[in-house]
Formats: structure tokens, sequence, C-alpha cells
């Protein structure tokens, strides 16, 4: 049993494992240098890539059914409150993309619209908001000519209605609009214009708004209760309300372990004995029995591109070396892409990206790939790994959480601890 762990990164996987640990009566202290992954995404939650998912349902035509999730997975979600995941055997989620497509999930941020519950030749309405990224009759044509909503006969349409309250509104960002409506009194208000729409639109089965409902908890399903039919939010792009919306969900849950998140970077992770020290960039040194590392991607800057061109002046680098390095310095961490270590790949120039950083079919591209090997999620005796900081997984929120919660318990001394 490890007493005291220590957590680096605070995303999906860094909040997983703190949970997982912190039922195991761990001492945790969690580092953070910053956002991440789960902080950009714009509210799907996927176990597998969603392209991938929608892919075989294509081409196997299976039934778009969601498969069992691990029970720790779902008690994790259901004590952080801000997804809604589909029971095995329900129909998987139904998102509209701000750009006029259909797209299947495994799971959603609560404020997002389902279209999977509604019925065959729903009509759906896109009131007309004069902000910037929103065109309601471009998204109401495309997603009305998208295939899903083809096969069911599923309309969207564009209708006149009046949202915004204050001249500024058309132009702040989409979370300050998201704030306003935290306001109860102001949600209100949305309800009686959205109200007006309805009496005139006639003959209405949803209605879809863009990321403003809410900042602090989605309260999309508290206007569906109020008027009476789903309402719900189109899937944005990066970095916006559903990532400002996981923040605030993190933190109720940290708060309901007694733990916050510590702001700094950590550096370097190195071994005193059968203790491990974790330096931090403001000179801090933490002593610690466990360290779960589990510090993102490159989007998070866990992994940093770092090509050996960097240090050429006029002719070629010095020297070959990886391409890829962590942001934090860890005893026996080796970098792999596509199963291959990346010391062994390691060239003058790094790698083409133009060819290898690409999505194609299956391989996710280098950039996706790219993460610390592991034993298990075991980098070295007493330091664990999670997240998108792993090689060769897929970049899912659900994986995320799972590889956290397995991480999280083992470094609290009860590996196995956390079923497939
Ligand atoms: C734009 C976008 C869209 C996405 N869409 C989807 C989707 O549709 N479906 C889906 O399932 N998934 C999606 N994902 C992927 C999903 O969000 C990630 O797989 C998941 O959030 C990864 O969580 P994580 O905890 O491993 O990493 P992160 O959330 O990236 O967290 C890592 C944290 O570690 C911190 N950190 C880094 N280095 C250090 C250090 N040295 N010391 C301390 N802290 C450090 C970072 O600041 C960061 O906060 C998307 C991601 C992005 C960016």
């Amino acid at each position: 049993m490890f007493e005291r762990v220590v957590v680096l990164g605070a995303g999906v996987a860094g909040l997983a494992a703190s949970w997982a640990a912190a039922q195991r009566g761990a001492q945790l202290r969690l580092f953070d240098g910053g956002v991440g992954a789960s902080c950009l995404n714009p509210g799907a939650i996927d176990d597998r890539p969603w392209d991938e998912v929608a892919r075989s349902l294509e081409v196997l035509g299976q039934s778009a059914k969601a498969g069992p999730l691990p029970d720790a997975v779902r008690v994790f979600v259901n004590d952080l409150g801000a997804w809604a995941l589909p029971e095995a055997g329900q129909r998987l989620m139904r998102l509209c993309t701000v750009s006029g497509r259909v797209r299947v999930a495994r799971g959603a941020d609560r404020g997002l619209l389902d279209l999977s519950r509604l019925s065959r030749g729903a009509r759906v309405l896109v009131p007309r908001v004069g902000r910037a990224e929103w065109n309601a009759d471009l998204l109401a044509k495309g997603l009305t000519h998208d295939a899903f909503s083809q096969s069911l006969g599923m309309t969207f349409e564009a209708v006149d209605a009046d949202l915004l309250k204050h001249g500024h509104e058309g132009r702040v960002s989409p979370a300050d609009l998201a704030l306003a409506h935290d306001d109860p009194e102001r949600r209100s208000w949305l309800c009686a214009r959205l109200g007006e729409v309805l009496q005139r639109a006639g003959r209405a089965d949803a209605l879809l708004l863009g990321p403003w409902l809410g900042l602090d908890t989605a309260k999309a399903p508290d206007v569906s209760e109020r008027l009476g039919l789903p309402v719900g939010e189109a899937l944005d792009q990066v970095g916006t309300v559903a990532g400002l919306r996981f923040e605030a969900a993190r933190e109720r849950l940290l708060g309901t372990l007694d733990l916050a998140i510590e702001p700094a970077r950590a550096t370097r992770v190195h071994r005193d004995g059968a203790e491990l020290l974790v330096d931090l960039d403001h000179g801090e040194r933490v002593v610690t029995d466990a360290v779960v590392l589990a510090t993102g991607g490159l989007v998070a800057g866990g992994i940093i591109y770092d090509p050996p061109e960097r240090d050429a002046t006029t002719g070629l680098a010095p020297s070959g070396r990886a391409p890829f390095m962590l942001s934090v310095e860890v005893p026996d961490a080796v970098l792999q892409a596509r199963g291959r270590p990346l010391r062994v790949v390691g060239s003058m120039q790094g790698p083409s990206l133009d060819e290898s950083a690409w999505p194609i079919d299956a391989d996710p591209g280098l950039l996706e790939a790219v993460g610390v090997r592991t034993d298990g999620l075991t980098i070295g005796p007493q330091i664990f790994c999670a997240g998108d900081v792993v090689a060769d997984k897929p970049r899912t929120t659900l994986q995320a959480a799972y590889l956290g919660l397995i991480a999280g318990a083992a470094a609290a001394g009860e590996p196995g601890a956390i079923a497939s």
C-alpha cells in the first residue's frame, strides 16, 4: 500500500486517478500545469474513436447500440455528473455538429441535444440568433441533408427568435452567454422567448441552440423540462463551453474528496531509495510513494514536439534524436509510437509530418499515437501512467477515465482493483 500519491495532470485521466486513489485512502496531491484536451473537448464522449465506430456501423450494418462500460467508469462518470451516457443496449447518441453534420457518440456533455431520442419524422427548430458562430439557416440545411436525418425523415428548420437580451450579447464569447443562463431569472426569460418561438412554429419535436446554456452546469435539461420538449446545444469546435463545464464539475468532484488542484508543472520525477521525488517548476520538491503521470498528449503539452532541426543553425542538426519529449523527466520513460520506441527512429530532421501526422483508416496518425511505453500502466516501480500520455491507446475521454481509474487504484496499492 502506497500512502502518499502524487498525480500529475488534472484532465480526465488525472481526475479519475485521484478519485480512485482517494477512495482507497491515499494521501493525495494533484498538480496541473495548464489547460489540456479534457478542457478543450467540445463535449462528445467516446470510448473508441467515433469515426471508427461510425465506419463500423456503416460497413457492418450493425445497429447503433451502446456497448457495456466497466462499472468503475460508470460510477466515476455518475459522481462527476457532467456527462450523459446511454446504458448498454440503448441507442448510441447522435449529436449535431456546428458544421451541419450528425455524428455518433458513446455519450456527451449533458447540454448537448441527442437526436437518437427523437422519433422518425421529427421536426427540429433552429432559432436564428445574431452571433458570429451561428448561421441557423445553413446549419438547418446541412443537418436536414445529413444521411442520418434523411434515413429518419428528420428535418431541421431555421426560425426567427429573439434570444439575446442585450445588444452586446451578439459579440460576447459563447462562454459569457452560457454564464448568463446560469442565472435562473435569465433562464426564465429565455424560456419565455423560446415559448413564443414554439407557439409561432406549430409542431416541433426539439430545439437546437448554440453552446450557450449554462457554464457551471448544463442548463439544457432544465430548459427542456420547462418547455416540455428536448432542448439542447450543438457540438461546437475546440475549447468552448463543455470544457468549462468539465472544469466546474471537476472542481465539485475534487471538493468532495477534499482535494484541490495545485497549479504547478512537474519538471522531474526521480528516486531516493524507496521514495520518489517530484520537482515542481516553482522550486518545491515533493516526496511521495507513488506517482501517476497523466500529463496528456501534444494538445496538453504533456508531450512536446521537439525535432532535432531546432538545434540546427545554417545546416543540419548537430545530431539526430527523437523528435518528441515528455514535459517532465521521468526515470525509465521511453516514448514510442505505433509500437516502436522513438529513440530507435530518431533522425536529423524529425518526421515528415505531412506524411505521418494525419489519420488514415484505423491509423490515428503519429501525433495521436506518440506517448509513453508502458508495461500494463506501469513505467517503472511506483510510477503509473494514464490517459493521452500513454502510447498507442485511443485518445478518447472514456479511455482516459478508465486508464486513470486503473492507475489511481494501482498507485494506492490496489493493482487489478478495476475490472475491464
Ligand atoms: C479538440 C478536441 C476534441 C476532442 N474530441 C473528442 C471526442 O469527440 N470524443 C472523445 O472521447 N474524446 C475527444 N477528445 C479527446 C479527449 O478529450 C482526451 O482523450 C482526454 O480528455 C485526455 O485526458 P487526459 O487527462 O489524458 O489529458 P488532458 O486532458 O490533456 O490533461 C493533461 C493535463 O496535464 C497537464 N500537464 C502537462 N504536463 C504537465 C506537467 N509536466 N506537470 C503538471 N501538469 C502537466 C496539462 O496541462 C493538462 O491539464 C478531444 C480532444 C480535443 C483536444
